[in-house]
């Protein structure tokens, strides 16, 4: 006998002749993503080989060639999980999620290596599905890598909350023509909700008349509306009363250029107004989430941003000259939910002034904006 056999026979006979798992369950833990999505993360002593089985109310996780340990799931509330329990059926381990729904749409996947005081993580996140469950099965770990290409159920409602900036006794920029921000920007909110609403989508304003609200106490309506995204709508105003177009941000703790980051400066400042409402900004609810899901909102802010202004430009909006999406420290974006700030036009310009008052221009921008949300994915 050659040695060259000895390697597989011997990888083979190892978990009949004793069981000795190479890898084993370190942590268990779930958590609440954007778009109401729940996250399994297990966490592995090595890089997990698994596969996915999903009877009604469960979702089980099968880790070949590993051991059971005796783990305390750490479990958060708000999601689809129930309860998990653990199984050795043979050299597997098999993690049982019992669900509080019926099942599931097929999870999407990814391995992680470890970072600094974490192991290797395999990370699942889902949501409800309608009962008819595409795949029984989901395969292994390179099969179930690859993104959903199933659309969501069309009885899944996703819920945009619409922010009209300013209010009350902060007026944002005001017009030569006497125009002033927080009106144009509540006309178009109401506008948007009624189309959004007519599209299919649920809907809420963060304000719904002329009344003052703290940028926390928006951002917080986004986390408390569950939104799937958030839009916070504003005007400009800027010294050269030549400048002209829209703009779209999303947040980022470093502003991408010295313009932006006089704006969020600008729109932060309205919390300047209310003593109260400046010591807020300490309460991040952003820096609560993980480096892994920041980067998802982040991403998943980007995507909708990008196509937004793709979508504007298409439609004939004029555009600021720059660059299509920037970067700002914006306090009304510290939240969990993917969004982004839309400056519609410069109301420090004649010209757009009088557009950014009219109907037409208004219907014009609404509609560019229920395109770009029904182009949003909601489920990546
Ligand atoms: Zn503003």
């Amino acid at each position: 006998m050659k040695i060259s056999g000895v390697g597989a026979l011997g990888l083979m006979m190892v978990p009949r002749m004793a069981f000795a798992a190479r890898n084993s369950i370190r942590s268990v833990r779930t958590g609440v993503q954007p778009g109401n999505k729940t996250r399994l993360v297990i966490e592995t002593a090595v890089r997990p080989t698994y596969s996915l089985t999903f009877p009604d109310g469960q979702l089980i996780v099968r880790l070949p060639n590993t051991a059971v340990n005796q783990i305390t799931p750490k479990m958060a509330g708000g999601t689809l999980i129930n309860s998990i329990g653990f199984s050795q059926s043979g050299d597997a381990a098999q993690i049982i999620v019992n669900l509080k729904c019926l099942s599931i749409q097929k999870p999407q996947t990814m391995i992680l290596e470890p970072n600094g005081d974490t192991e290797y993580r395999l990370v699942l996140d889902f949501a409800a599905g309608t009962g008819a469950t595409a795949a029984k099965t989901a395969g292994t770990s390179a099969a179930a890598n690859n993104k959903s290409t199933t659309s969501a159920p069309a009885s899944k409602k996703y819920t945009i909350v619409i922010d009209a900036g300013h209010g009350g006794k902060d007026p944002g920029c005001i017009g030569k023509g006497g125009t002033k921000e927080k009106t144009v920007v509540l006309a178009v909110a109401k506008k948007l909700k009624t189309k959004l609403d007519a599209a299919g989508f649920k809907t809420y304003l963060t304000r719904s008349d002329d009344t003052y609200l703290k940028l926390a106490e928006r951002a917080s309506i986004a986390e408390r509306r569950k939104g799937d995204l958030f839009i916070s709508l504003h005007a400009n105003a800027n010294p050269s009363r030549a400048m002209k177009g829209f703009s779209i941000y999303t947040l980022s703790e470093k502003a991408s250029d010295e313009e932006a980051k006089k704006l969020a400066e600008s729109e932060n400042a309205a919390d300047k107004i209310d003593v109260d409402g400046f010591s807020d900004f300490s309460k991040d609810i952003r820096i609560a989430l993980s480096a892994l899901q920041q980067h998802a909102v982040a991403e998943m802010s980007e995507e909708y941003a990008a196509s937004c202004a793709k979508v504007f430009r298409n439609s004939g909006i004029e555009a600021q000259p720059g660059a299509k999406v920037r970067h700002a420290p914006f306090a009304v974006l510290r939240s969990t939910v993917p969004g982004a700030l839309v400056e519609l036009g410069h109301l420090s310009n004649a010209s757009e002034e009088k557009l950014l008052k009219s109907d037409s221009h208004q219907n014009k921008l609404v509609t560019a904006i229920v395109r770009s949300v029904k182009n949003y994915n909601f489920d990546v």
